[in-house]
């Protein structure tokens, strides 16, 4: 039987055997029309209705942690 520790990564993460690596940090200053900070469901979902509202839109969502 497999133990899962709770209380610190989800459920799922836990389940896949723990986080996916992190994607490499941006390499300097970027240019975007928005940038968001955090990608939690208010990040992510803001990200994606203002795309949907103005595709042109460039959008970066910075996360510190994991998504
Ligand atoms: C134990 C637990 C269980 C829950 N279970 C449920 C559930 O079953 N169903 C449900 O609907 N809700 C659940 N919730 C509530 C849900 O997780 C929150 O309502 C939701 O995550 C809030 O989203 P958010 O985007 O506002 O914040 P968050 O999800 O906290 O996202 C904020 C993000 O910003 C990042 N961040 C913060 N500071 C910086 C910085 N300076 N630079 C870059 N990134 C940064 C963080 O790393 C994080 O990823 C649960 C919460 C907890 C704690």
């Amino acid at each position: 039987m497999t133990v899962t520790k709770n209380g610190d990564v989800s459920f799922w993460f836990a389940d896949m055997g723990g986080l996916p690596p992190c994607r490499a940090p941006l390499p300097g200053d970027i240019d975007v029309d928005v940038c968001i900070v955090g990608a939690g469901f208010t990040g992510l979902w803001t990200a994606y209705y203002l795309k949907q509202a103005q595709p042109g839109l460039s959008i970066a969502v910075v996360e510190k942690d994991f998504a």
